[in-house]
């Protein structure tokens, strides 16, 4: 894995090469979301943004994630129920989403890395991208309120 600041410059020379203007709003998105581990919705990007830029619209966010998106170097999580989130790794990966919180956090698994060339294998796919998500409860959420309706608990 590249480090975020190597990955930020990268990214800006390949915006620049296309063509596109980097505005400091721009470079404010980039900087929130290259290396974020966090999933992010637009509007939460919008929010940190604007505490150096209060003049930045949502607009500007979603036409950036929109670029970044279309150059592989962001992954989008969409939910029928709720925003999309953004993930700043250009890789899929496997995502835990708590179910309570929203919360969603990656799933570091060496388990599930050979499954899109299984898949690949046996179907005759040209496997371009996936996505696995697991929904659950997270730990704090678990403290705060023991979740009852059953499913797959860790052991302690
Ligand atoms: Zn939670
Ligand atoms: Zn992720």
């Amino acid at each position: 894995m590249i480090a975020p600041q190597a990955r930020l410059e990268n990214v800006t020379t390949r915006l620049r090469e296309q063509g596109h203007r980097l505005t400091p709003q721009r470079m404010a998105v980039l900087k929130v979301l290259i290396g974020n581990k966090e999933h992010l919705s637009a509007e939460q990007i919008y929010e940190r943004v604007r505490v150096d830029f209060p003049m930045t619209s949502l607009a500007t966010i979603y036409k950036t994630v929109a670029v970044l998106k279309e150059m592989g170097e962001v992954l989008e999580l969409g939910f029928s129920d709720d925003s999309n989130r953004y993930d700043g790794s250009s890789h899929p990966h496997p995502h835990l989403i708590c179910v309570k919180c929203k919360k969603i956090a990656d799933v570091d698994t060496a388990d599930l890395s050979q499954l899109p060339e299984e898949i690949a294998q046996k179907t005759g796919y040209q496997i371009v991208s996936h996505r696995f998500d697991f929904f659950g409860v997270c730990p704090q959420c678990q403290e705060n309120e023991p979740f009852e309706g059953g499913g797959v608990a860790p052991t302690r």
